[in-house]
């Protein structure tokens, strides 16, 4: 079945909605328009140094962590080459609580219109490190950046949850994926029908 395919505007106004946050990309996966609720979401999180990377114009390739291109431009090829919407699952929590959030890329005749809704939202369940407990004198911080836990300094394969550094981010800190969510994106199976790590 062929699909045609809708003008960016018109389906920027069939997604857009009053509770989610939408943009629409350029072919080559450059920020044309954001919607109120984007800019809302964007003061109420990370604020004026989102806005700054996610404004009109700038390359979304730009702004996503570098451990994360490939997976967001394979994912966008591939919606562009289909015709049909790719739904992504992700984490964005806050110190306080496990957000999980539903990422839409519709595609257009020439781009794309991205909306991002909130899914789930609940306290925290994970075992809670503070920075002092065994981070404080070890130098540079290795974040995961899917779900923000961080990499012990002394045992490679365990990976804490240390809400002070979401909350205030150390300096010179790096990022990387933890092995569950290295496999969430980066594994044999599709992230359609793989559950996110908690
Ligand atoms: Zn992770």
């Amino acid at each position: 079945m062929n699909v045609i395919p809708l003008t960016p505007g018109d389906m920027f106004r069939a997604v857009a909605t009053a509770d989610n946050t939408a943009y629409v990309l350029s072919s080559d996966l450059r920020i044309v328009c954001t919607n109120e609720g984007w800019e809302r979401f964007a003061r109420a999180n990370e604020g004026e140094r989102v806005l700054a990377d996610w404004r009109p114009g700038r390359s979304v390739v730009d702004a996503i962590c570098e451990e994360l291109r490939p997976f967001y431009v394979e994912g966008f090829a591939r919606t562009r080459e289909s015709g049909r919407p790719w739904e992504h699952d992700y984490e964005c929590s806050t110190p306080g609580r496990f957000r999980l959030f539903r990422m839409i890329a519709y595609p257009t005749y020439d781009g794309f219109v991205v909306t991002h809704a909130l899914r789930i939202a609940r306290p925290h369940d994970r075992a809670e490190c503070s920075p002092a407990d065994v981070y404080a004198a070890h130098g540079v911080v290795t974040m995961c950046a899917h779900c923000r836990r961080v990499r012990h300094p002394s045992f490679a394969n365990r990976w804490d949850w240390v809400p002070g550094y979401v909350q205030a981010m150390p300096e010179g800190t790096t990022h990387s994926l933890c092995p569950a969510c290295k496999r969430y994106y980066y594994g044999a199976v599709s992230s359609a029908t793989t559950a996110p790590p908690a």
